[in-house]
């Protein structure tokens, strides 16, 4: 079993041919909400790809959103008794996508914004667990609090891009940045030198380069290049929460990195041909037939 904690999120996405100027309104041609949130999408991702489930650790607000991101969690098969519910808001994401897919967001942590470190329940859930995943969109102090307290692997993915306190790093066992994340914590541009810098800071890296697959680094001396699993991409929003969850998913299972690296990008590739964010993620019985 994977634990997550990080946040929930309610895409709200309105399509318009034009998006509004400051004091203008517009007339848009469709609406849609949309469940995600780094988070979510990880917990989704890793339900879907193992037999022995995720448990989600986070919170929703007591709007109407709270009750759908909650049940777009259990869809999955997610555990989510520890998902709390806070007065206020859900985590909102409100999105404007043009004509040309350009788009604007503005988003709202609501109350992925409240939630503090893990409390005594949630440690054993944690505990329990094979591997905690992270990401940045809860608050900092909360993620450090978790990473520290983990007894389990704790595999961060370091977006969005900020600050990253040496604290949490001294307690991450593998980090998976895009390599816009990579270059924005190690300055460096090429893969290749960003991987060894990370290997600097973590024990293991994996540095996913979008249609161009992902290397991987251990600081055993194991380096590795994945290439992508070539398909008709059709939305690559999550691709990386795809990769990560699964990832988690192979190592629990006591994969060899290889294996487990090529099980990531295939179940990454399998959500790039759907639309969506956690409506994307392949269940295990797809990867396994595209694995074949
Ligand atoms: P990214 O977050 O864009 O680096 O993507 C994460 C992972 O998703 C990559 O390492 C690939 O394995 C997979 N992926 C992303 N985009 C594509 C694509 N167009 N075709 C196939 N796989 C992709």
């Amino acid at each position: 079993m994977i634990s997550i904690f990080g946040s929930a999120n309610m895409d709200l996405v309105a399509y318009t041919p034009m998006a509004p100027k400051l004091g203008e309104t517009v007339t848009g041609r469709s609406f849609a909400t949309v469940p995600g949130g780094k988070g979510a999408n990880q917990a989704i991702a890793a339900a879907r790809a193992s037999g022995t489930g995720a448990a989600f650790i986070g919170a929703v607000g007591d709007d109407a959103f709270g009750p759908a991101l909650r049940a777009s969690l259990e869809d999955a098969g997610v555990d989510v008794s520890r998902l709390r519910v806070v007065p206020g808001s859900s985590g909102i994401a409100h999105i404007v996508v043009d004509d040309d897919g350009g788009n604007s967001i503005i988003v709202i942590p609501g109350a992925n914004g409240t939630v503090t470190g893990p409390t005594p329940e949630d440690l054993d859930v944690i505990a329990r667990s094979d591997a905690l995943l992270l990401q940045l969109e809860l608050p900092m102090d909360a993620v450090v609090a978790a990473a520290r307290a983990a007894t389990v692997p704790v595999v961060l993915t370091p977006a969005p891009a900020r600050e990253l306190p040496a604290e949490l790093l001294d307690a991450v066992t593998l980090i998976v940045p895009n390599e816009h994340e990579a270059a924005a914590i190690t300055g460096r541009t090429d893969p290749g030198e960003a991987l060894e810098a990370l290997l600097e800071l973590v024990p293991e890296a994996v540095i996913t380069l979008g249609a161009r697959g992902a290397v991987y680094g251990s600081r055993a001396g194991e380096r590795l290049s994945v290439p992508a699993v070539p398909v008709q991409a059709v939305d690559t929003t999550a691709a990386g929460d795809a990769f990560a969850g699964a990832l988690a998913v192979a190592r629990a299972e006591g994969r060899p990195s290889p294996e487990a690296l090529r099980f990531a990008a295939t179940a990454a590739a399998l959500s790039v041909r759907r639309p969506g964010a956690g409506t994307s993620m392949p269940s295990r019985a797809e990867i396994d037939a595209a694995l074949r």
